[in-house]
């Protein structure tokens, strides 16, 4: 069987790459394992911890794909207010960047449902079944499945997550570096109103955050170095933790959700192309959650392949495939590193003035309007 281009991986950004290049005209399979389920039933029963800060630009991009979920479960930031450990706080106002909101809170569970409606809706073909082997030429791609079966293309897309099989296969190596830290996630139900306001502490090295979502909820992202003393507590007793914790602004805090962890790497693959091979989201980064910049990443890699391919003659060209690793470079590497940086900044301990300047750093930020602005728009995709 021949496709145009095949995708393997059907998380948020393979499933968004198929859409996008579906809609473009072009012929795509996507290979998936484990389909998500999408049935209402089990997207109402409850609130998925698993959730992203989706910035506007992104948002652009699934409403373009008519994947937006709906606004029903979909919580703006008006504001966001990050603290310090010595005093400094930093505040964004969407008003103060002329936009409605700075980012939107969405939920994992939705956002993969509304994309993987187009794939039905478009009648991209689903292959449920595990590659396992991977070989190119100048011309082609060809893959070859658990069942015997092969599958030749103009362009594999490896969007198969952080440890992907494709970028393995393609002999591309990976930078890891661990940060020592989990994301602890869960959902609460707040005694008062957090007024679209996302805040965040960084705190002895760890970073706490409390993101909003619908009807006094909020999403927590906990980056902490031993996420076992969170995980192991009741529910009712890490709500208690996150009370405390988060000084009380959102009052007394109710579990909604049970908490689970995950493992927090810096990931920089020394490339995210090969012959007649590209990756996109966690395939070709990974990075600290402190930004909320991690699908981000991913659907911009989306967006940018799809506007740099839209009249190639050949979807899989080496030059395109270059300008495409080319493009996504300094996006990546800036992101990456200024995350990086601000993890190690609020993580060293051998200086002891470093609290006071940080701190001090923080303030003068938030006292500089032209700065401020400069920072948020770029978060922001604009
Ligand atoms: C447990 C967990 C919780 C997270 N929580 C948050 C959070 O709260 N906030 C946040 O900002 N980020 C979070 N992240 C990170 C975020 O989920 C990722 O940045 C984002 O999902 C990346 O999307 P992706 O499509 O690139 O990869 P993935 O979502 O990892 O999707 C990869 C897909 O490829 C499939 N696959 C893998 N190998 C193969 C193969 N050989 N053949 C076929 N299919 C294959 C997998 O089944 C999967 O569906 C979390 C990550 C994890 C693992």
């Amino acid at each position: 069987m021949t496709h145009e281009i095949l995708i393997i991986g059907g998380g948020l950004v393979g499933v968004a790459a198929a859409v996008a290049l579906k809609k473009q005209g072009r012929d795509v399979a996507l290979i998936e394992i484990r389909p998500p389920q999408t049935d209402p039933d089990f997207l109402n029963q409850d609130w998925d911890a698993r959730i992203y800060a989706i910035s506007p630009a992104n948002r652009a991009l699934l409403q373009s794909l008519d994947a937006w979920p709906s606004e029903s479960r979909i919580q703006g930031v008006s504001r966001m207010d990050v603290r310090g450990d010595n005093g400094g706080q930093i505040e964004f106002s969407a008003a103060e960047t002329n936009t409605p909101f700075l980012t939107y809170i969405a939920e994992n569970r939705w956002l993969l449902a509304a994309l993987w409606q187009q794939i039905r809706a478009l009648d991209i073909p689903v292959i449920q079944e595990a590659a396992v082997a991977l070989q190119t030429d100048i011309q082609t791609a060809s893959l070859t499945l658990q069942n015997g079966e092969t599958l030749n293309a103009r362009l594999i897309i490896g969007a198969d997550g952080a440890n992907s099989w494709v970028r393995k296969q393609s002999g591309i190596q990976v930078n890891e570096t661990p940060y020592g830290q989990h994301g602890v996630v869960a959902n609460f139900h707040t005694e008062k109103d957090h007024n679209g306001t996302a805040f965040q502490w960084f705190e002895d090295g760890e970073i706490l955050a409390c993101l909003p979502l619908p009807d006094h909820k909020i999403s927590m992202v906990w980056s902490t170095f031993t996420p076992e003393k969170l995980t192991s507590l009741s529910p009712e007793a890490l709500a208690a933790e996150v009370t405390r914790k988060s000084k009380n602004v959102l009052g007394n805090l109710q579990p909604l959700s049970p908490a689970f962890a995950f493992n927090l790497i810096l990931r920089r693959p020394e490339s995210t192309s090969a012959q007649r091979i590209i990756l996109m989201g966690d395939a070709a980064h990974t990075i600290h959650p402190l930004a909320g910049q991690g699908v981000n990443l991913g659907f911009g890699d989306v967006a940018a392949f799809a506007d740099l391919s839209r009249d190639a003659a050949d979807i899989g060209a080496y030059q395109l495939l270059r300008q495409y690793t080319l493009s996504r470079l300094a996006p990546v590497r800036t992101m990456q590193t200024g995350c990086d940086g601000l993890f190690r900044l609020f993580n060293e301990k051998k200086l002891p003035a470093l609290p006071l300047i940080r701190n001090t750093g923080l303030n003068l930020v938030n006292a500089a309007p032209w700065m401020k602005n400069r920072l948020i728009r770029h978060a922001m995709g604009l």
